[in-house]
């Protein structure tokens, strides 16, 4: 929706093809990070995001005995930076509400099966195209990047997530992304992400629950009291949340993949967002990379001279912060979910210190924050407090 806004807006003829008939948001709550917030203001969202929304501070994780494992606050980096935890619902009303004011054609119902040069079909054979370009951007699980995509690989993680939004009314979670970590086989968190679209309290949280994926039929067999028990065994503070989960419905589903593409582009196709690098949300950056795709390469269309340069534009833009993004993401993730317990222990004997040591503590909130351009840059803060992103 951000690409197609931004493109159509710039005069471009934008077609944007969804499968869903009816679009509607689905998933878990977001940390929207300064970056993807400097997105937001770029499509004019920012203030009405900051009302739907719940501003977090930054993360506070500890061991289930209580032991500091992550503290890191984004104002220690700048003192006007910030996080906002916001549902994926208010995410996509406020998009999907934009993007009816732009000059973009939305059709639904409408779902890719292939996608030959530019030209695109469904499986019952409705066509679109042929185009200049095709952005393709369906998601981590993308069936599009098979047969199209520069060589990659895309495996499903074995560990993925419950996840279910609750309220928080006395904002017990209020302020920071809380978790509870017991070696790197349990793990929850709660993010506060404000109000519901169409909702009275602004006092929602998300809250996670990690587990293998080849559990997850089984931990649903054994019910929500069984659930809930093992939720309160690492972190006992969250028995007056759990008492609004009343049923094991309320509960989702979350898997995710890692992908890794060699180049973001094939001829006039190019691939944006998760479908081009999805990784694990254990970095909360996966909408934020998304969102600046998007935007980045609205940027190169408006400053190149010709197509082909204006993807060339976007791919050497984008590559370094992906590969950084990607690459530690895909580190970082068997600390917080794996099944090799010294890595666990690890986590829980260095990342403490690598907080408080002030020079890791910045590279750990640059990578936070979304700001770290590459292994060796950072993107600047403007004057009005969000980082300056390039081409956006
Ligand atoms: C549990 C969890 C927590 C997360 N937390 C965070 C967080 O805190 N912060 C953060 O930044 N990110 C987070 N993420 C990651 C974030 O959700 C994704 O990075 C983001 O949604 C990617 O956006 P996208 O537009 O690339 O893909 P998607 O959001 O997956 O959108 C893909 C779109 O393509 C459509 N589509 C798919 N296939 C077709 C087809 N064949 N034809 C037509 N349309 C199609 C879909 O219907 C959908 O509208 C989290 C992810 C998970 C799973």
């Amino acid at each position: 929706m951000t690409a197609a806004i931004l493109l159509s807006e710039a005069g471009h003829t934008v077609t944007l093809l969804e499968r869903f008939e009816r679009p509607q948001p689905l998933g878990a709550g977001l940390l929207i990070q300064p970056t993807g917030l400097r997105v937001l203001q770029r499509l004019g969202l920012y203030d009405d995001a900051l009302k739907a929304g719940a501003r977090v501070e930054g993360i506070d994780g500890r061991s289930d005995l209580g032991h500091s494992v992550l503290d890191l606050r984004y104002g220690d980096l700048d003192r006007r930076l910030h996080g906002l935890g916001l549902h994926r619902g208010a995410l996509f009303t406020l998009l999907f509400e934009r993007l009816k004011r732009a000059p973009a054609t939305l059709v639904t119902g409408f779902d890719v099966a292939s996608i030959r040069g530019t030209n695109i079909s469904t499986a019952d054979n409705r066509k679109a195209g042929p185009f200049d370009l095709v952005l393709i951007c369906d998601g981590a699980h993308s069936r599009l990047r098979g047969g199209l995509a520069p060589a990659h690989r895309a495996p499903v993680y074995a560990w993925g997530c419950f996840w279910a939004t609750l309220p928080d009314p006395e904002r017990r979670f209020a302020a920071l992304l809380h978790q509870r970590f017991r070696g790197n086989r349990h793990m929850a968190g709660v993010l506060p992400v404000g109000v519901a679209p169409g909702g009275d309290n602004n006092d929602d949280v998300t809250l996670f629950w990690s587990l293998r994926v080849a559990e997850m039929k089984a931990a649903r067999m054994r019910g929500l009291d069984s659930l809930k028990a093992e939720l309160l065994d690492i972190w006992p503070d969250l028995e007056p949340l759990l008492a609004s989960l009343t049923s094991f419905d309320q509960f989702s589903e979350a898997t995710y993949r890692d992908v890794a593409m060699s180049g973001f582009r094939r001829d006039r196709v190019l691939f944006l967002g998760d479908c081009a690098h999805g990784m694990s949300p254990q970095l909360g950056m996966g909408a934020n990379l998304a969102l600046a795709d998007a935007a980045t390469l609205a940027g190169a269309l408006a400053r190149a001279s010709s197509l082909d340069a204006a993807l060339q534009l976007f791919e050497t833009t984008r590559r370094r912060t992906l590969l950084v993004y990607s690459f530690v993401s895909r580190w970082l993730t068997p600390f917080y979910q794996g099944d090799a317990r010294p890595v666990g222990w690890l986590r829980d004997l260095t990342f403490g210190p690598a907080c408080a040591f002030p020079p890791t503590r910045r590279a750990m909130l640059t990578m936070l924050s979304g700001t770290r351009r590459d292994w060796f840059a950072t993107f600047p803060i403007g004057d009005d407090g969000l980082p300056e992103l390039p081409l956006i």
